[in-house]
């Protein structure tokens, strides 16, 4: 899908300007919504206004002169990338105005469609890069739920510092090339380990236009947390590129993989670190993956990732681990408040990987699935939808996006659809402060990390809804990608019905022990959870000491 953009044009010439109306038209990858000034004050008042992703900035203009110019727009909006727009005889000027913080300078005559969108695209990436690396709200929500608990649990105040930031992070850029043999792109990939003191480090990789530090940051500690809850050996990880993954043909989403995999190959491998899929990555990333390591390495190394094609060395289960967990659970959760699966009701927001088999395995239990979506929309039929023919839809459309058995309904009005059981399972922060008083359901189940924010948890629980946390709801994709890794290292093959009692087992022992905690000490869930978690990576931290 193209990017869509909002550019303001501060520019007096009308020729140049048409010339740059007509470039930004001519885009083939971005959609550029084109706000004009020939002033620099009615510029400024158009920034005011907000909605800006990037200025083209002319610095002689009628009202204002040289860096001036700059210094006026970045005092009005101090964050906003800037590209200047010169003249030949202007270059120096135009340095200076990098220099003094704007992200790239063009010359107007000599630019093309490509180059001004190229140069758009990385001033609002460098800007990202540059302000909001550690300011994610995910990052923020993670640190706020661990801070919360570990208050509530009276966790030792020099553990508590030292598990607040990740151990280990890893930040690189890199080029791929595009289809089109001379076009290459840069992006930022990232690979975060936030505890090395388990064992060897484990978590999805994520390719994602929000993708940034904070962001693997926060997913990589509720690995960690997620992992200890589960008794598994291993502490959290995760990575990613900042990249819309649906705007990338199948070569060149090989060759990002490739060069990323061999940009982060001296911190993976099945002792050290190993990764799987999340959003945007599937069985096909982890495939090649696993090749580029294993043809550096000179033998094949199925263990250096999870969530890989069975026939790579990949588990039975593991693709549809994560929602059958969540499903596992959810019926756990009926068992404890009462309710009856068989003919009850479930929304499900997502339908990739959790999503899709969370939707299945609610249908199996004999609930009716009301209403599912993806990023393109959302799908409602209060008679029930057919989980199959949603399945064979996005199998031939892609996205959900024309299918016709149901009315279409926004993700937001998803979320507030009357249900029993509202699986999340597409992105963080979608029940806030903001919704979650209009959230209608009786189960909320986290399949996606992060969905739901503290504000909005304590609006839940005043109305008694049962929330089943993400570090423990989603965990079941870590569980079979632990037996992968077993498997793998140990050249076993267990059959897909030893795989789903274990699993079984595994999960009901940690809802078990978190209902027991939450019970006893008056917590919510989520906090039991997390206690659980960081109880055990405490002891192991304390038992290890400080080297030196
Ligand atoms: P996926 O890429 O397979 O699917 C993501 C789904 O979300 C797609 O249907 C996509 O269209 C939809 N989506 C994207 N943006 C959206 C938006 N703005 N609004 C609504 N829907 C949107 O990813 P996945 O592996 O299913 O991961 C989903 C969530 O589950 C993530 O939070 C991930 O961290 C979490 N998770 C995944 C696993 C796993 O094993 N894959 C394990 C644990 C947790």
């Amino acid at each position: 899908m193209a990017d869509r953009i909002s550019v303001l044009l501060i520019e007096d010439n009308p020729i140049h300007a048409r010339l740059i109306q007509n470039l930004l038209e001519e885009s083939t990858t971005s959609v550029f919504d084109l706000n004009s000034a020939d002033r620099l004050s009615t510029g400024i008042e158009r920034l005011s206004g907000g909605n800006i992703d990037v200025v083209l900035l002319d610095l002689v203009l009628p009202d204002s002169q040289e860096l001036e110019t700059l210094e006026r727009v970045r005092a009005a909006a101090p964050e906003m990338p800037i590209v200047i727009l010169t003249s030949l005889d202007d270059v120096t000027l135009a340095a200076k105005a990098v220099e003094e913080g704007a992200q790239d300078f063009l010359i107007k005559t000599e630019t093309n469609s490509r180059t001004l969108t190229r140069s758009i695209h990385y001033a609002i990436e460098r800007t990202r890069a540059r302000k909001e690396e550690w300011d994610a709200t995910m990052f923020r929500l993670a640190q706020q739920q661990f801070l919360k608990a570990s208050q509530l649990m009276g966790l030792d105040v020099n553990v508590q510092e030292r598990l607040l930031f990740p151990q280990r992070t890893h930040i690189v850029t890199f080029p791929f090339r595009r289809d089109e043999y001379n076009q290459v792109e840069t992006v930022f990939g990232y690979r975060v380990q936030h505890l090395l003191t388990m064992g060897p480090t484990k978590g999805g990789i994520r390719y994602h236009t929000d993708v940034n530090l904070g962001e693997v940051s926060a997913l990589a500690m509720w690995m960690t947390w997620k992992c200890a809850l589960m008794n598994l050996p291993f502490g959290g990880a995760k990575g990613g590129v900042r990249i819309d993954p649906t705007g990338l043909s199948r070569r060149e989403l090989q060759r990002l993989t490739r060069r990323y995999t061999s940009e982060i190959i001296d911190i993976i491998g099945p002792d050290k670190d190993i990764p799987a899929p999340d959003m945007g990555t599937d069985e096909q990333v982890m495939a090649w993956l696993m090749d580029t390591y294993s043809q550096q390495k000179g033998y094949t190394v199925p263990g250096v990732v999870t969530g890989k094609p069975v026939v790579l060395g990949g588990s039975l289960g593991r693709r549809e681990a994560t929602g059958r967990g969540l499903v596992y659970l959810v019926e756990a959760a009926a068992d404890h408040t009462g309710l009856d699966l068989n003919g009850a009701t479930a929304v499900v927001q997502g339908f990739g990987n959790v999503g899709s088999s969370t939707a299945k395995f609610l249908e199996e239990d004999g609930a009716k699935v009301l209403a599912v979506s993806d990023v393109t929309t959302g799908i409602y039929n209060p008679n029930g939808l057919s989980v199959q023919a949603l399945f064979d839809y996005v199998a031939e459309n892609r996205f959900l996006e024309g299918y016709t058995e149901g009315d279409t309904v926004t993700n937001e009005e998803l979320l507030e659809i009357e249900c029993d059981v509202l699986a999340p399972c597409a992105l963080q922060n979608q029940i806030t402060g903001e919704n979650a008083d209009r959230i209608n359901c009786k189960i909320l189940a986290e399949g996606a990390n992060g969905p739901t924010t503290l504000e909005a948890d304590e609006v839940l629980n005043g109305k008694g809804v049962f929330v089943l946390p993400d570090v423990l709801g989603n965990a079941g994709g870590v569980t079979v990608s632990y037996f992968e890794w077993v498997q793998d290292t140990q050249n076993y093959m267990w059959t897909l019905k030893e795989i789903n009692e274990r699993l079984h087992a595994i999960l009901l022992d940690a809802f078990e022990r978190s209902i027991k905690r939450a019970t006893s000490e008056g917590y919510d869930l989520r906090t039991a959870a997390l206690i659980e978690g960081i109880q055990r990576v405490t002891q192991a931290k304390l038992l290890r000491g400080v080297f030196p």
